[in-house]
């Protein structure tokens, strides 16, 4: 359900992730996420954490929880207290949560991780990932998520994923599908920006066209990035010319993505949803 099409494990070596993160204090970057695919499994994950840590930056980090429990994440979580640690809970048993990542053991590890923050008292961030694995359980894993935080945010919005590969959408659970709100505009690539593993700068996660390698243009490099967000963010292809782009639920980049998918029109368009145009 991932909307990364291929997880390799590669990326820059440790040297240039320093430089890359003294490029982002250098451009005035406040506040850094990571994530992943799972970004604790990155060799360079704590190293890269500490570093941005100590240049200041408020730091969260979205993870599957399944290494939360290991005595070198504790420790440095510990000391060097993240300003969000978000965990994903697939489930409420270990039936579920293990069919969706197909990964025997992750819900006794994601479990493990959770009660060990506790333990520490790191506060944490849970959301529930809805899928078809887990949907029967939904009440079960609130129950289960609301005994270790108050903050716990639902997701169902399973999307293609960012290049248009229709595979997470088996996974999409229909009745919780979300998109309720209309899109109001985004300031991705004009406030905040996506960085891949290879220094690659995009407006965001979804939206990936003309990447800026800032290894190679460096900050100055970022000063693109509005123009190409904006380029993006018309409503061109599939949704050229809709009379219904007012009421629209998604973004233009995540909208093609569905396209690319050739996803149902009912589960993101407002056309495949009875809307009068
Ligand atoms: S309603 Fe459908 S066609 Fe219109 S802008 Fe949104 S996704 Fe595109």
């Amino acid at each position: 359900m991932c909307y990364l099409a291929l997880r390799k494990f590669e990326g820059l070596p440790r040297p240039e992730k320093k430089r890359l993160i003294d490029m982002l204090c250098e451009a005035g970057v406040l506040w850094l996420q990571f994530t992943g695919g799972e970004p604790t499994i990155d060799r360079d994950f704590l190293s890269a954490y500490t570093y941005a840590y100590e240049r200041g930056m408020l730091l969260e980090i979205l993870t599957n929880g399944s290494r939360l429990h290991r005595e070198d994440v504790l420790d440095t979580l510990t000391r060097l207290p993240p300003h969000k640690l978000t965990v994903s809970l697939y489930g409420a048993s270990e039936e579920a949560a293990d069919s969706l990542t197909r990964t025997r053991g992750s819900f006794r590890r994601v479990m493990k991780g959770l009660d060990a923050v506790r333990a520490v008292k790191i506060p944490i961030e849970v959301t529930i990932i809805i899928t078809t694995h887990n949907e029967h359980e939904v009440d079960a894993m609130r129950n289960l998520a609301h005994k270790y935080t108050d903050r716990v945010n639902e997701f169902g919005s399973i999307s293609p994923t960012y290049d248009g590969q229709p595979d997470p959408l088996a996974a999409q659970s229909t009745r919780f599908l979300g998109g309720d709100t209309v899109f109001q505009g985004c300031p991705a690539g004009h406030t905040f920006f996506h960085v891949d593993p290879f220094g690659l700068a995009t407006m965001c996660k979804v939206g990936r066209e003309n990447p800026v390698n800032l290894m190679e243009a460096g900050v100055a490099g970022l000063l693109g990035l509005p123009a190409i967000s904006d380029a993006q963010m018309l409503r061109t292809g599939g949704c050229s010319g809709c009379k219904l782009s007012g009421t629209c639920r998604v973004c233009r980049p995540l909208a093609k993505a569905y396209q690319t998918a050739k996803a149902p029109l009912e589960n993101y368009c407002q056309h495949g949803k009875g809307v009068p145009a």
